[in-house]
């Protein structure tokens, strides 16, 4: 079993390592990426997501339930740091960093993997641009309880240190997966349901649609310039939220939410899991 490491200074390999996953070309070449938070690391670990480095600053050890989540760590064989906030403060960037910090192995799932049955709900992002977007998308789908989000083309990174923030734990919540065009094109072919794609000369008013009787995937366009012409047409519909004053649009992680939030109507209800 691996022992803790005291590790204080800056310079260190691991952490210069770790502070490196901030840039995408380092967590493509390592399939890691990094989260911050011990509750969020516990549902990670509860999920089982493979954690490889566990980052606990001097403050939080003694705490029973950082001790408990280290003594899991290391018999999970993941390497435990024992830091300062300087250097917590470093690799998250942050004044006020987390004390506990998890590198994680980034997962994706294979999209002929899906075998959608009776009302689940799926998600699709046309080239989403915007980390915080995207981070705000996945959570709200998570709340919807849709079963994944399917990246299309050339999207934003899921793992990067912001989306992960604005996902506030769905990243390890909500399968991903990711397609060029045509392997989506492919893949919504086989979709056993109906695929409504959201758009601004849509011609369906979305509360018009009934998503109670069979799988539906949703699709949702690029942040500038909507939903690619190949994508529309591969839609069964075009469903549009109606609109009043002066705005053209509605925000991608807005119209995500009211969309989502529709199709779901019929599955959710106020359980034991709202606060
Ligand atoms: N200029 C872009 C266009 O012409 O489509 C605006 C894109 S909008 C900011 C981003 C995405 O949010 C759209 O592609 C669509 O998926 C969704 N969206 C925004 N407002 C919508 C509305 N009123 N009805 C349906 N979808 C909407």
């Amino acid at each position: 079993m691996n022992a803790i490491k005291e590790i204080t200074s800056l310079a260190n390999p691991l952490v210069k390592d770790i502070k490196a996953l901030a840039q995408k070309k380092n967590r493509d070449e390592t399939n890691l990426f990094l989260a911050e938070g011990l509750k969020l690391i516990i549902d990670a670990l509860d999920l089982g997501w493979k954690l490889n480095i566990l980052v606990v600053a001097k403050a939080a050890i003694g705490n029973p339930v950082a001790d408990k989540t280290i003594a899991r760590a290391l018999a999970l064989g993941a390497e435990v740091v024992e830091t300062s906030e300087k250097v917590t403060a470093a690799i998250t960037r942050r004044d006020n960093p987390q004390a506990v910090l998890g590198v994680f192995e980034q997962r994706y799932k294979a999209l002929t993997s899906i075998k959608s049955s009776g009302t689940d709900a799926y998600l699709a992002l046309d080239r989403v641009r915007d980390p915080g977007n995207l981070g705000t998308i996945i959570r709200t789908a998570d709340a919807a309880g849709v079963k994944g989000v399917i990246l299309i083309g050339e999207c934003t990174d899921p793992f990067a240190i912001e989306t992960v923030r604005a996902t506030m734990g769905s990243v390890f919540a909500v399968p991903l997966y990711h397609a060029s065009e045509i392997e989506f094109i492919a893949f919504r072919q086989t979709f056993e349901g109906i695929v409504c794609g959201t758009h601004l000369k849509g011609a369906v008013d979305y509360r018009t649609v009934d998503y109670s009787k069979s799988p539906v995937l949703i699709i949702m366009g690029n942040e500038q310039s909507g939903m690619g012409e190949a994508l529309s047409s591969a839609c069964d519909k075009l469903i549009r939220i109606p609109q009043q004053g002066r705005a053209d649009s509605l925000n991608l992680a807005i119209a995500t939410g009211v969309t989502l939030f529709e199709v779901r109507r019929h599955a959710l209800t106020l359980d034991e899991r709202t606060p």
